[in-house]
């Protein structure tokens, strides 16, 4: 599972902040970054070459759903989740505790595993640590996420403490499972990456991370190659958010990629690299992409308004993405009224290259020592500007 696979270096650093580079077996991703969303092998409505037009580097696909449909075995018999999906860059497959437990058809919850209903066709499935580990092998992505005990963002400590406690346990069945899995010869080269837990308690967060650090390494084995820091931009306070990333910073080792799951607003993004995050995702761009609103410099703004009309200008003077350097808001608008599918398309493709690009600008501001500086500006304009924050 380990050696040569997966490696991380960090070429330079600022305060917590560090730009580095990720080794898979499919490639170097430079971090930080920014990695879209495809839940269901498909990044929505955006070509795998359009991605890599736009500098994506590494995405995601979700095993909750790629389990339902087409199912894991499917993808397995056909190349796994990259060849399945026409992306050859790195990937990585998030567990589908998330979905999971956000499911209303949630049956039980218990320590060997959870019972749901399909959302597809009610069937009755049940998810425990080793078959969601059986399901994201079949997948192959370079990265999976371990099967986590997923609770709501602002729960109070006791049951904080409890799923957190939880899914240390689950880590543990996990791990056995993995190393099981990928002992077979002609198994999939990946890494396995546990999920600190614990809500908005700073003590759960610091106990969770020595809890996984400890088990990384019991008997001798490799420690983790990656952490992940789950159950913020869940409903919290962004404070709390950030409290308890400044808590993670110091209880994560540094010399691994820290994956924060889910968060991708761009204020999140550089509050996040401020406090040593090195990945992100989140689906915002392309949700924000199909209720008409783009990201810019100076915030969130919606090509509904009637002002674009007749404007000329792209979504974003000075942009490079392949929407702002060929179209005008004016016909995006248009297409938005029209309720033409390339409209969402366009806007998916320029919020989703905005993460993108924000992150290559942090990269190169960390190296070159002007991180704290320039991300204080770039907040203060985005923040100022930000003419519709409460849109969409
Ligand atoms: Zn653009």
């Amino acid at each position: 599972m380990t050696g040569p696979d997966f490696a991380f270096t960090i070429d330079a650093t600022e305060g917590s902040a560090r730009a580095g580079a990720f080794t898979t077996p499919r490639g170097v991703v430079e971090t930080p970054a920014f990695m879209p969303v495809g839940t269901l092998a498909t990044v929505k409505s955006l070509d795998p070459v359009e991605l890599r037009a736009m500098g994506a580097q590494m995405i995601l696909a979700n095993a909750y759903h790629l389990h339902l449909r087409p199912g894991d075995d499917l993808v397995r018999d056909l190349g796994g989740v990259q060849r399945f999906s026409g992306w050859d860059g790195p990937m990585l497959t998030d567990s589908g505790g998330f979905q999971v437990f956000s499911l209303k058809s949630l049956n039980t919850i218990s320590e060997e595993g959870v019972e749901f209903r399909s959302h597809i066709d009610g069937s009755l499935r049940q998810f425990t640590p080793e078959s969601v580990m059986r399901i994201e092998t079949n997948l192959g992505a370079d990265v999976m996420m371990q099967f986590d005990h997923v609770i709501p963002g602002q729960s109070a400590h006791s049951a904080s403490k409890d799923a957190s406690e939880r899914s240390i346990r689950w880590l543990a069945r996990c791990r056995t499972e993995f190393d099981a899995l990928h002992a077979v010869e002609g198994a999939p080269r990946q890494a396995l990456f546990p999920i600190v837990q614990g809500g908005i308690h700073a003590d759960l967060r610091r106990e969770a991370a020595a809890a996984i650090g400890e088990l990384g390494t019991a008997g001798g084995a490799t420690p983790w190659q990656g952490w992940a820091i789950g159950g913020l931009s869940v409903g919290e306070a962004k404070p709390d958010m950030y409290a308890m990333l400044d808590v993670c910073d110091a209880a994560i080792p540094r010399d691994r990629p820290r994956y924060l799951m889910g968060v991708g607003y761009p204020e999140d993004l550089l509050e996040g690299v401020a406090r040593g995050v090195d990945l992100f995702d989140c689906v915002a761009p392309t949700r924000f992409g199909r209720t008409g609103a783009f990201l810019t410099a100076t915030g969130r703004v919606n090509i509904k308004r009637s002002e674009f009309r007749r404007d000329p200008r792209p979504l974003e003077e000075g942009c490079g993405c392949s929407t702002c350097r060929r179209f005008s808001r004016a016909y995006i608008r248009h297409l938005t009224a029209a309720e033409e599918v390339l409209g969402l398309r366009l806007l998916s493709l320029h919020n989703v290259h905005f993460l993108i690009a924000l992150m290559r600008r942090a990269r190169e501001a960390i190296r070159a020592g002007t991180f704290s500086a320039w991300s204080r500006d770039w907040l203060a304009r985005f923040h100022a500007g930000s003419p519709q924050a409460t849109d969409s």
